[in-house]
Order: structure tokens, then C-alpha cells, then sequence
């Protein structure tokens, strides 16, 4: 456990501003108190300020190994099934050490980007065609390895499309039961470091789940007071074909048959109908969107502004990782809402602020989501902490007014200094 510190960084995030001579005390990995104490700092940060680290709600590590090959276009173009077969692929091809190699490497990219929590849709259970769920330890490891906190969401998978059988190249995501699914999640707990890793649970969509098995998790998931996530109405064709099978949208399906609340996460919802959405956002469930993936696989552009507008809390994942910046994911929720409406300033806050609007969902919406206590700088809290180099020519210029606009719209990962997870610095 890291020794008790008391950090102060030229300029400290507060929750809603950066403020100066702040002293933060942080002792077994927490936050203790925070404030202007007059504290001797025995962390002091010069030309830098302190920020909450970020929260990635929704990634899938391994498919960083489809980084460059993925955006190659032998036919001509693709689309999200050609590049789900890319996929397919590259997971036929892993075993267990290349998977978390693959881990690992995204892992340390998400540090880099100032991310410390990471939301891990595990869906890639086995290596080689047994049922033998080697990759989810090699997953728990991988995290631990490079020290970023993980909210490992389990992802029960065990149909290959809407009323379909799995098919062969699906077999490595393969859970059998939902039975079996405890069975492995119970055993999956002794794996983890207590203080940096958690587990949650996701039904992967409703392409590989059916209702009833849906139900039953998401049912056990709030008896046992989790975090349930589910890919949903990523593409239209998956809301297409559950139409013409259940005559309803999967969103309606959801919203009608399972007690929806704050620990259900949805996520991308890039074609759910305005009706759908209103009636998920008032049962209190979370969105999450992934920009740069679904700019990346073209899904298309969700309704982003209505959520906000209604209240909705609206989290941010990096999915594929086929790009790893949490800045350019923020800027790009914003700015292709821009280049859609045609104007400038789409996702304001309720104080006509876009920046911490955007770094919200960043931190705070993103720690509800995952259900860890982290994304704020406050007593209790997890010491999850991220530095940025005030000295870097991106960030001149910058007051303590403008820094986090600078930083989201003007910055990639170079400008963030140092990370720091349950009060150790990496
Ligand atoms: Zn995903």
C-alpha cells in the first residue's frame, strides 16, 4: 500500500475549476482531505496541474492488435461485419500470452493517454477451441502488470446472432449457462488485487444473449449490487433483425422487461429512436459512447445532444482501441455534433461550459458507470490522479480559466506528466 503523501501541484481540479495552493493528503490509497491546509507538500509538482484521472468505460484490449491492418481496404471498403470477420481473426490467432501482450500494451496506452480506469468488456474468454477461460486471468494479470485499475466486466456470450447458434469462430467467447457464468465469475474474484481491481457484469448484446438469459443477469446483477453493461443498437441491422423477429427494438425490449436503473450502462445506442432513449435515460440508465470507434467502424452518429440536453449522464470508452486519446475522444463527441448541426458550442453544460461538461463525462459519469469510487479529487475517493505539464507548447497560453479547454481541444497524450493509481505513481 503507498505511504501517506501530501501532493500540491501549481494548480489543483477542484470539480469545477482549477484552483491554486491546494494541498491534497492521501493515505492507503484514498484521498483523505483536501484544500488550501498549509501543509508542507512532501509531493510538490511544479509546472504542473493536478486533474482527476480519467475514466474508460468500455474497451476491448485486444483488438488494439488491429491497429493499421484494420484500416486496410483490399475490397474496395468494408463495414462493421467485415471488420467483426477482422476481428474474428485476429482472436482465432491468440493464445494466452499474445492476448495479454496484447493487454498490456493497450493497458499502457490508456495511461499514457491519462486514463487510469479502465471498464474491460471481456468477451474473449478461451484460447484454442476448449472451454478453459485462460484469457480472463491472463486479463486480471495483464492490468496488474502495468498498474492501471481495472473494472473487469465479465461478458456472458452464447448466441451467434438474434435467435442464432453460435457459430465456429465464436467459440472462444463461449459461456454456456448463465450458471456457469457465476461459477466463473466466483472463481475470477480470487484473482484480484483488491485495492485496483473490481468485476461487473456485461451480456454482450442482444446479438449474443437471448431475453430470458439477459433477465436472469441483469436480475442477479442488481441483487448483488454491480454494474451491468450491454452493447446496444451499436448498427442497424442488429435493430433490424431483432425487429422482424420480436416486432419490438432491442432498447424497447430492455426498457420494458428488465428493472432498468443507474447500474445499467447502454452502450453506443447510435440508433436508438428518440422515444426508446427517453424512457431508458428516465429509468436512470447511464450511456456510453465510443467517438472514435464508431467514427472508425462508420456505425454512424448518435443522438448525443438529446441525452444531455434530457439530464442523461453520458460516459466515453475507447472500444477498439484502434486510437487511444481521451482528449481526441472528447473533442470528437463534441465536433461531430458541430459538423452535423452546423454550428458551434453542442454539448453544453448548464453553465454554457462544453469543456467541463465533456471532462465530466470523462471522470465522474464514467465512475458511476463502473460503479468505483473515483473521477473526483475528494475525501474518500480513490488517489487516481493524472498530471499535465503546464511547461508544453500546446498548453501555452493557458490560464487556470482556459486550461481545460486547452487541454480537450488542444492537446493529445504528450502534455499529460505523470499518472498515479491508489496513491502510487507509475
Ligand atoms: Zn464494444
Amino acid at each position: 500500500m503507498a505511504a501517506p503523501q501530501i501532493i500540491e501541484a501549481d494548480v489543483t481540479w477542484t470539480g469545477h475549476r482549477f484552483e491554486p495552493s491546494i494541498q491534497v493528503v492521501t493515505s492507503n490509497g484514498l484521498v483523505e482531505r483536501l484544500g488550501a491546509l498549509g501543509l508542507v507538500p512532501t509531493k510538490k509538482l511544479s509546472g504542473k496541474a493536478l486533474l482527476p484521472g480519467m475514466v474508460n468505460v468500455h474497451s476491448h484490449a485486444f483488438q488494439r492488435g488491429l491497429r493499421g491492418s484494420g484500416d486496410l481496404f483490399s475490397d474496395g471498403s468494408g463495414n462493421f461485419w467485415s471488420w467483426r470477420e477482422a476481428m474474428y481473426k485476429l482472436a482465432s490467432e491468440l493464445d494466452a500470452e499474445k492476448f495479454a501482450h496484447l493487454c498490456r500494451q493497450a493497458f499502457s496506452e490508456m495511461l499514457t493517454a491519462g486514463i487510469t480506469t479502465v471498464g474491460e468488456f471481456h468477451y474473449l474468454h478461451h484460447s484454442g477451441s476448449e472451454e478453459n477461460y485462460a484469457m480472463d486471468a491472463a486479463i486480471v494479470r495483464a492490468a496488474q502488470d502495468v498498474g492501471i485499475r481495472l473494472v473487469l466486466l465479465s461478458a456472458f456470450y452464447n448466441t451467434g446472432g438474434v435467435n442464432k447458434p453460435l457459430s465456429e469462430n465464436q467459440q472462444q467467447f463461449k459461456t454456456d449457462s448463465v450458471e456457469a457464468y457465476w461459477d466463473q465469475w466466483d472463481e475470477l474474484c480470487s484473482h484480484l488485487d483488491e485495492n485496483t481491481q473490481t468485476l461487473g457484469v456485461a451480456a454482450h448484446s442482444v446479438r449474443a444473449a437471448s431475453l430470458a438469459d439477459i433477465s436472469q443477469l441483469h436480475r442477479d446483477a442488481c441483487r448483488r449490487k454491480l454494474p451491468f453493461h450491454m452493447h446496444v443498437e451499436e448498427q442497424r441491422k442488429e435493430v433490424e433483425e431483432f425487429r422482424a423477429d420480436f416486432g419490438r427494438t432491442p432498447m424497447s425490449m430492455l426498457t420494458q422487461e428488465l428493472d432498468v436503473s443507474a447500474n445499467f450502462t447502454a452502450v453506443h445506442c447510435t440508433h436508438t429512436s428518440a422515444e426508446d432513449m427517453e424512457q431508458f435515460l428516465a429509468a436512470g440508465g447511464n450511456v456510453c459512447i465510443c467517438p472514435l470507434t464508431e467514427a472508425n467502424l462508420g456505425d454512424g452518429i448518435p443522438a448525443t445532444p438529446d441525452i444531455v440536453a434530457a439530464g442523461g449522464r453520458v460516459c466515453i470508452g475507447t472500444d477498439s482501441n484502434s486510437r487511444i486519446s481521451f482528449s481526441e475522444e472528447l473533442r470528437w463527441l463534441e465536433y461531430v455534433q458541430r459538423l452535423h448541426q452546423e454550428k458551434r458550442g453542442v454539448l453544453v453544460g448548464e453553465t454554457g461550459n462544453v469543456a467541463r461538461n465533456l471532462f465530466e463525462m470523462a471522470t465522474v459519469n464514467g465512475a458511476r458507470s463502473l460503479n468505483v469510487q473515483s473521477g473526483e479529487i475528494s475525501p474518500g475517493f480513490n488517489a487516481d490522479f493524472v498530471t499535465l505539464d503546464l511547461t508544453a507548447p500546446e498548453l501555452r497560453g493557458a490560464d487556470p480559466d482556459t486550461l481545460l479547454e486547452a487541454f480537450i481541444f488542444g492537446c493529445g497524450n504528450s502534455v499529460i506528466a505523470d499518472r498515479c493509481v491508489a496513491g502510487r505513481w507509475l
